[in-house]
């Protein structure tokens, strides 16, 4: 899905928040996807499907997405009790729908864009719905910037505006199954919305547009690089704990979360760019710390029986690891069998320049595409 670089629904409440922030993340690599976020597109891509086919869940059975693939489990837990969701809200059949459609405010605001799960009319009631899948933090619908985004966008969008025209109410829905958050507002209030929209793409139009934190800066991918963030990181390393009283230890444990969020982007951005080869002063890429495994689980173990060792000694639920079985053959004084165990890292971690490990020596991309090709 194409999502505009300037602000969509799930960036609107921080670009009306943090105009600052539009250029400051439009410097940023593209961020890596995560299985969770492809679990949601899948999720997505399957129920606008359904909604607009009209098949049943169990005949996407199987569909996949990256490397997600639709299951029974999935269909149980999330896609069925979303479209449950759908009859509560619904109850008479009523309503008329449109899944995934999108959504932009023209040339009041070029560029300006977002796809909306749900636009639907019952009645005098225009309707906004967006699914969430994921079962973190939930999502309210009272004041929510981002179905209000869609809602100002659809009324401007040639193909969705049909579900706002002569509405009197809009109802703002987030169904995260098994929850179901409704506000039914009016379009005053979107008309409102979109004026405070248009004035912060306005301002991060222009150089130097203002930075404020917040707990907008949470999904902000320019944390790592944002001044006001690492304002407060040096701030807090200047800190003299001493001359702390109880109010001050109240007011950074606020910033704690912000700080740490803002460290745990700022690591996997230098992760990430050391991966793809750039180079961070003072910084390298390292191995994880190598795990041994057997190479073969059947001649361990007949070579451990060799040794003397008993069935309990050597056996779990499969034989035990090599790190177990040196314990306990160090204390009959006898090596572990060298030629059985192989160390293989779990992937590559930050390190200082000085640290003693030795740097992983990155394959090219061009002869990584290569070699797999050969798996
Ligand atoms: S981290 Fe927060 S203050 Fe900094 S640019 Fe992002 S939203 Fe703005």
């Amino acid at each position: 899905m194409k999502h505009s670089n300037i602000v969509g629904g799930s960036t609107a409440k921080r670009v009306i928040n943090c105009p600052g922030s539009v250029a400051l993340v439009q410097k940023m690599p593209k961020q890596p996807s995560s299985k969770y976020a492809d679990e949601g597109t899948l999720l997505h891509n399957v129920i606008s499907e359904i909604l607009m086919s009209e098949e049943t869940p169990e005949s996407y059975l199987g569909t996949r997405y990256e490397d997600q693939t639709l299951t029974q489990e999935l269909i149980d837990t999330k896609l069925k009790p979303a479209l449950d969701a759908l009859n509560i809200i619904d109850p008479n059949h009523k309503m008329q729908l449109e899944a995934e459609t999108v959504v932009h405010f023209g040339d009041l605001l070029p560029d300006v864009f977002g796809s909306a799960d749900v636009i639907a009319r019952i009645g005098d009631r225009a309707i906004v719905l967006d699914w969430k899948f994921g079962s973190g933090v939930t999502i309210d619908a009272e004041n929510n910037p981002q179905l209000m985004f869609y809602a100002a966008a659809a009324m401007r969008t040639k193909e969705a505006a049909w579900a706002f025209d002569g509405a009197t109410e809009i109802e703002l829905i987030i169904v995260q199954p098994p929850e179901i958050k409704r506000w039914v507002t009016t379009p005053e209030r979107i008309a409102a919305f979109e004026l405070e929209l248009v004035h912060a793409v306005r301002a991060a139009s222009k150089g130097n547009a203002p930075l404020a934190t917040g707990d907008h800066c949470r999904w902000c991918a320019a944390k790592p690089i944002c001044p006001k963030m690492t304002g407060a990181a040096e701030r807090a390393l200047k800190v003299a704990i001493d001359g702390l009283d109880a109010p001050q230890i109240s007011a950074y444990l606020k910033n704690a979360d912000m700080l740490e969020g803002w460290i745990t982007d700022l690591r996997s951005l230098a992760l990430q760019m050391l991966e793809s080869g750039a180079k961070l002063p003072e910084y390298k890429l390292v191995a994880k710390r190598a795990i041994r495994s057997w190479t073969d689980d059947e001649k361990a173990k007949v070579a451990l029986f060799a040794y003397g060792l008993t069935e309990s000694e050597v056996m779990e639920t499969s034989v035990v690891s090599p790190a177990k079985a040196e314990k306990v053959l160090k204390k009959r004084k006898l090596a572990l069998p060298d030629d059985l165990v192989v160390a293989i890292s779990s992937g590559n971690t930050l390190a200082s320049a000085n640290d003693p490990r030795p740097e992983v020596m990155l394959l090219g991309k061009q002869l990584t595409a290569a070699l797999s090709k050969l798996q």
